[in-house]
């Protein structure tokens, strides 16, 4: 299982990579938005982690509540909101459980997922995040099917499938946010948003 403590250390690591990727991410949005998702993406982590020194919650919704609160208050944006529904919904969905397992991974990616469509209206195919987000619910989902999928299974699979989802909205001409401004010349480029997502993903799998 996974405590408050072992969430919160996965959200540091998370902040690791959002840092080390925050070039890439602004290079990324420059292309076909405004430039600013690295930068914002890594006030928002670089956030979280200082209000987790301070003190943990406990148990593991109220830690990604507060990484949610954090991230709706610090990041702004487009993303900004999407991201705070995204660990809010997951955060409710876990109750006020002790310990997150497997399946309890792969119903807050579930809440996550239908969080952002429900506040941005995106759908498989607007290269966006959700284009990241729902192929990790579908193998995160299909992990849990498979006998004894722990936490770090779940996550792997969730990790891969967003990696690949993110890769898949190159070809994609956006029709949510400021890429949709740009119509089909938005195609040929990978959606930052959906880039993030799998950067997060990953690191949380690799984190445990
Ligand atoms: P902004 O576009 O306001 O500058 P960011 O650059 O931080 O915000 O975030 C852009 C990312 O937000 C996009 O790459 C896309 O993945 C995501 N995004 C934008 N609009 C939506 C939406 N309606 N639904 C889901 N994701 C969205
Ligand atoms: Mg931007
Ligand atoms: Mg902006």
């Amino acid at each position: 299982g996974c405590t408050a403590e072992d969430i919160a250390g996965a959200l540091h690591a998370a902040a690791g990579v959002i840092a080390e990727h925050r070039i890439e991410l602004i290079e990324l949005d420059r292309a076909i938005g405004d430039g600013d998702h690295g930068e914002n993406m890594n006030r928002g982590f670089t956030a979280i982690v200082s209000t987790l020194e301070d003190k943990v919650p406990d148990g593991p919704g109220a830690v990604l509540k507060l990484a949610a609160t954090t991230l709706i208050s610090k990041v702004g944006g487009a993303a900004g909101p999407l991201y705070g529904t995204a660990f809010l919904r997951a955060a409710t969905s876990l109750g006020a459980v002790e310990e997150m397992d497997g399946p309890a991974v792969a119903t807050a990616l579930r809440a996550a997922l239908e969080g952002v469509q429900a506040r941005g209206k995106a759908v498989a195919g607007d290269k966006t995040m959700v284009d990241a987000l729902i192929p990790a619910v579908a193998a995160a989902e299909a992990a849990v099917g498979e006998t004894g999928a722990d936490v770090t299974a779940v996550l792997a699979a969730a990790a891969a499938a967003a990696a690949k989802g993110a890769e898949d909205t190159v070809d994609m001409v956006a029709r949510k946010g400021r890429a949709s401004y740009l119509g089909e010349r938005s195609a040929g480029h990978l959606d930052p948003g959906a880039r993030s997502t799998a950067l997060i993903l990953g690191a949380l799998a690799e984190a445990r």
